[in-house]
């Protein structure tokens, strides 16, 4: 029987203790209404209002720790979790962090493309997610060289020929002489779960904790409009609304005219903010929505 993880009642998360991840994880547990004091100093942290307490460590660390159950929870990027080869479960993928592992060389040089990269020099972070990648690719001669940091410059350095590093804009590369030749890697932040068995007591929190980043997620992802429209408007301004519910429609004092109330998802507003002006919606409101529970 697999060992139950056992590191007492409260359900421990382990997030990234500095770095580009780290505030984007405390504004989404602050977000979904969880309290801690004083994050910057400590290496625990106990939650004020849930049975939560926060481990803050390097992001490498966090889905080994989660696999061996000394968290119960891990937040951290695809990227680590898919090199380091950890046995977790992804809960979700939490919309933020989001990233590519490319393979990248210098503009202009004798690597345009995968093959290439036969009998090169790679400097990278990720040395097992592009030695496998390449080798699934054709590539069966390269040298990977494995550094922790500021990989943009090796070629530079000339200690590689070309990299394998994190892209999201593309200008670190771009200020570093470099262009990218292929993603090999899409990643994004992900809730990530152990795979030890967990007492019910644990296994409850974390459905309520899963519950409450749903609706956060659907939350911000949806916005409360309203409009005014003529009445007989009405119909053809429900038609256009891409909202899964039936609208509230509501009489104004003017009863020529009504008031429409509803939720869409906020990739649609602006598709639609036109249509619903032209079918005649005038003092068109849309309002952010803190939680919201289907
Ligand atoms: P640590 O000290 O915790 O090991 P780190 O230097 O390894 O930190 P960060 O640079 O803080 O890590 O990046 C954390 C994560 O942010 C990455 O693993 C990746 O998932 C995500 N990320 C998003 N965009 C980028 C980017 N442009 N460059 C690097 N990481 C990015
Ligand atoms: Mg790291």
């Amino acid at each position: 029987m697999e060992r139950t993880a056992d590191n007492g009642t409260s359900l421990r998360i382990a997030i990234q203790k500095s770095g580009r991840l780290t505030d984007k994880t405390i504004k989404l547990l602050e977000g979904i209404g969880l309290r801690f004091d004083n994050y910057k100093r400590s290496l625990m942290l106990q939650c004020r209002n849930f049975d939560v307490e926060l481990l803050l460590i390097r992001d490498d660390d966090i889905p080994e720790y989660v696999q061996d159950g000394v968290c119960d929870l891990g937040v951290v990027g695809a990227n680590v979790t898919a090199e380091t080869r950890a046995e977790v479960t992804v809960l979700r993928g939490l919309d933020f962090g989001h990233c590519r592992l490319s393979l990248a060389a210098p503009k202009n040089g004798s690597i345009q493309q995968v093959k290439d990269f036969q009998g090169t020099t790679i400097a990278t972070s990720y040395p097992y997610l592009t030695s496998n990648y390449l080798e699934n690719n054709g590539v069966d001669q390269f040298n990977i060289v494995t550094i922790s940091g500021a990989v943009e410059i090796a070629p530079r350095l000339e200690v590689a020929d070309a990299i394998c590093d994190l892209v999201s804009s593309g200008n670190t590369l771009r200020a570093n002489g470099l262009d990218e030749v292929e993603a090999i890697f899409e990643s994004q932040t992900e809730l990530i779960q152990t795979n030890r068995e967990l007492s019910v007591g644990k296994q409850n929190l974390i459905d309520k904790f899963l519950l409450r980043i749903e609706s956060h997620q659907q939350a911000e992802r949806s916005r409360y409009i309203m409009m005014n429209a003529p009445v007989d408007a009405v119909p053809k301004i429900k038609e256009i609304i891409p909202s899964l519910k039936s609208p509230t429609v509501m009489p104004l004092a003017d009863e020529k005219m009504a008031a429409i109330h509803t939720v869409i998802p906020i990739e649609q507003f602006w598709v639609v903010m036109e249509q619903l002006k032209a079918a005649g919606a005038s003092g068109i409101v849309i309002l952010p929505i803190e939680s919201m529970i289907l």
